[in-house]
């Protein structure tokens, strides 16, 4: 690697491609003869309004955005989406959620705030270590919404197959697997993804929604900022914008139309994941944690036979220069997080070193 830099596999922040971040350090006190930085820019200027358009129109081309979708850049991360979600889209006060791990628990307890949440599906008896069946949800007739999160971060499981909603809209939070695979957006109502994960820097969520979910007769209690129409009717500039996460998503987006688009990078992250997930199932010592057909290709978690190993192979793997391979805390063991900008070769070496942990100590 390249300035001294390492392989790392956190969850987020995450990596960004190497070309990207040269690219935007080439344009950092001048940018294309505007004489400064995109951070020093105002927002309503043209030569800022070129870059926001640029950023949108490629993401449409990258996903195929139909039409008679709005795409939004929101500031406010995951975290706000957990509650402008119910307060936007919850009409009759009734929402499904699929319960799969810690990111969609954390979106049933925000949008109970503001309705009955009815749990449709849950994989909580077997630690969320899969994706339960959503082929026959019992969905109620006055539900506003299915909501899911597509690919948890935490517990490395993923849909390989979307719920049958029975008509009603499909919400998902793709933020961990965002532009890692094609997706049609037709099938969804909204899809939101913080973008800190797969994408660029933290600060910022991109919004897909369908036009017609954006609401003239939003309760009076919902703040300005939280009604998706707002940002739809002003372009997501309605107040000062991440600039500078527009600005260096644009270059990635820019960037992965020009490497073969999502197709292209399936392609990688399954080549990538198999890498891993092959290793971890012959190894007598370390294990993944998920079951095969739901697994994540972003998100990897693994263990080994106890915790006090998992602490060894953490500490051992810092000192060979890999970074954050710690499990979240809430589930302990060992995580490594492969994004679009993993290299196949830093999960390669990833490998060849717990290989050689292995030889070394079991
Ligand atoms: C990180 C993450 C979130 C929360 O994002 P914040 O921007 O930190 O609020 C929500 N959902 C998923 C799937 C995530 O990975």
């Amino acid at each position: 690697m390249k300035y001294g830099r390492i392989y790392n596999f956190s969850a987020g922040p995450a990596m960004m491609p190497e070309e990207v971040l040269e690219e935007i350090a080439a344009e950092m006190m001048n940018y294309r003869g505007s004489g400064m930085c995109v951070m020093e820019m105002s927002h309503r200027s043209k030569v800022f309004q070129q870059i926001r358009d640029e950023a949108e129109a490629d993401l449409r081309t990258l996903m195929n955005i139909p039409d008679n979708y709005k795409v939004l850049f929101v500031q406010g991360g995951g975290t706000v989406q957990f509650a402008m979600v119910p307060m936007d889209l919850m009409k009759n006060g009734v929402a499904c959620y699929v319960e799969t791990g810690n990111w969609s628990k954390k979106a049933i307890q925000e949008a109970r705030k503001y309705g009955e949440v009815k749990i449709v599906a849950s994989s909580a008896d077997q630690n969320f270590t899969y994706i339960p069946d959503c082929s026959d949800l019992d969905i109620p007739a006055d539900a506003d919404y299915v909501y899911i999160c597509e690919n948890e971060t935490i517990n490395g499981t993923t849909y390989f197959k979307l719920p049958d909603t029975k008509g009603k809209i499909l919400v998902s939070d793709q933020s961990s697997m965002f532009l890692s695979r094609p997706c049609d957006v037709s099938k969804y109502g909204l899809i939101w993804a913080g973008v800190q994960k797969n994408v660029g820097p933290a600060g910022m969520t991109v919004v897909i929604i369908r036009e017609d979910l954006l609401r003239e007769d939003l309760p009076a209690f919902v703040p300005t900022y939280l009604s998706y129409k707002t940002h739809a009717d002003n372009d997501s500039l309605y107040n000062t914008p991440n600039c500078w996460s527009i600005y260096c998503c644009g270059k990635v987006f820019r960037y992965l139309l020009k490497n073969g688009g999502l197709a292209a990078m399936d392609q990688r992250n399954r080549e990538k994941a198999a890498i891993l997930y092959d290793f971890l199932d012959s190894s007598k010592f370390f294990t993944a944690s998920v079951r095969r057909e739901d697994r994540s290709l972003m998100n990897v978690p693994f263990v080994t036979p106890s915790r006090e190993q998992d602490a060894d192979v953490v500490a051992a793997s810092k000192a060979a220069g890999f970074d954050n391979l710690k499990g979240h805390k809430s589930v302990g063991g060992l995580r490594a997080s492969i994004y679009n900008a993993m290299p196949r070769e830093g999960v390669a070496a990833l490998v060849k070193f717990l290989a050689k942990y292995e030889a070394d100590h079991a």
